[in-house]
Order: C-alpha cells, then structure tokens, then sequence
C-alpha cells in the first residue's frame, strides 16, 4: 500500500507515523508513506496557495490550482483520493478497515477556512471527518486516519489477534477492561476470575464487563 498525504504541514503529519509499530511497520514494507508540501504546486512567486473567500467573509481559502496539481502529479489508476474535513462523514474503524484493502490513498489536507469547493466537487472521492470539532489543518487528522489504518496493515501488529479482539471490531462494542501483574497493587486487585485460567468463565466475563463499559461510556453504539 501507499499513503501520500498534501499538506502545508508535512513534518507534522509525518512525526507521528515515524515511531513505534507504525515506523516498523513503513521498515518492513508494509507500507511507503510520504508527505508533501502543497505550496510544491504553486505557481505564484511567492508560493501563496489562499485567497480570500470569494462572496465575503472571514479567513482564508486554498485555492484550487496547486491540489488539483498535486493530484494530478500524485494520482494512479488505483488512487482513493480523501479529504480532510470536520464536515466529511465519521472517520469510523470500519472506515478504517476498508481504507486498509486500497492500493493507494491520496490524502488532502486543509488549512485556514478550509479548500475551494471545487476540489470536492471534481477531485475528492470521499470526505472525512476524525471528529465533531475543528482543528488548525488537516495535517494531524491525516495523521490520525494513517495510524489507524496502517496498523490494520497484515503483519503490522506483533499478534493479528490484537486488531481482531479490540474495541469497534464488534462495531456496537468497548474492549474489556485489561490488568497486568502486580495483581494486588496497593491493594486494588486484579478480578479473580483472570487469574483462574478458567478460559470459558473468563470469556464470559470480559463479554459482561465489555457490554457494561459501553453501557457506561458509548450507550449510543449499544443504540
Ligand atoms: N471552515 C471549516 C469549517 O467550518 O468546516 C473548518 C476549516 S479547519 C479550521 C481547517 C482544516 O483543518 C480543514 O480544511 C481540514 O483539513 C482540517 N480539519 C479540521 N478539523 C477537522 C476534523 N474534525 N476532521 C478532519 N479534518 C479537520
């Protein structure tokens, strides 16, 4: 699979891709990610890529010209081209999942007040957003669906189980909570039951807890 991201932001998108399971995971070619600085495809002097919103208003927009660029330059037959947006529709781990079967993702990135509509109009094949709230530009939201995805990747994880057993594989879940040894820690203990190695009784028991957690925190995926 390939990642490439459009950013004015490249070094921020890229930093948190560049550690851990996800750099391992870039080391062992399961994936090339790369980032790219927008103002690359500016043909102003000055490599301004905004102007002011067109009908008035606040801020700035990018224009047109360099992301259509950018996508012609980076595009192949098999390209998924996304855009980061707070109005694009629930970054979800199903999206995710799916993201993961492509060959190549595409990533665009906004800034300022966001982009001409024009790339959403003739590029984009899907918007997306990581959350109901607004951040400065897309380069973190980038980030974010690339971990999430790339650690889907086969191979990615040290166990396969782990991606498979987690919460939103089931899509109306919350994982079960997890202890690790010390078992009595300042006298919180672990729950007897992980220590029986009774393994029918423990799955029953992390199926409970996993429900009444997403009762506790997400009611609306039990909804
Ligand atoms: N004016 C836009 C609006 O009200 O919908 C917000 C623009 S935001 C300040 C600038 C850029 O940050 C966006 O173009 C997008 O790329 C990125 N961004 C901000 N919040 C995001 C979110 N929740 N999910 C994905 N991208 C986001």
């Amino acid at each position: 699979m390939r990642i490439d991201i459009v950013t004015l932001f490249p070094e921020v998108a890229l930093a948190p891709l560049s550690d851990s399971i996800i750099q391992r995971a870039r080391d062992a070619g399961l994936v090339e990610v790369a980032a790219h600085q927008l103002r690359d495809w500016s043909e102003d002097k000055h490599r301004r890529v905004d102007d002011t919103p067109c009908g008035g208003g606040q801020g700035m927009v990018l224009q047109p010209g360099p992301i259509f660029a950018a996508v012609e330059a980076l595009r192949r037959p098999d390209t998924r081209v996304i855009l980061m947006t707070p109005q694009g529709r629930p970054f979800l781990q199903e999206t995710a999942r799916r993201f993961a079967s492509e060959g190549h993702l595409l990533i665009l990135c906004g800034h300022y007040e966001g982009v001409d509509h024009r790339v959403v109009e003739a590029l984009v094949d899907e918007e997306v957003s990581i959350g109901d709230y607004v951040l400065t530009n897309g380069a973190i939201a980038a980030a974010v669906v690339c971990d999430a995805v790339i650690r889907l990747l086969p191979g990615a994880l040290g166990d396969a189980r782990s991606s498979e057993e987690e919460s939103f594989s089931d899509p109306t879940r919350l994982e079960a909570p997890a202890y690790t040894r010390p078992v009595d820690f300042r006298g919180l203990k672990v729950p007897e039951v992980l220590l029986s190695g009774n393994h029918a009784k423990i799955r029953e028991w992390k199926e409970e807890q996993s429900i009444e957690r997403t009762r506790s925190n997400r009611p609306d995926l039990l909804a």
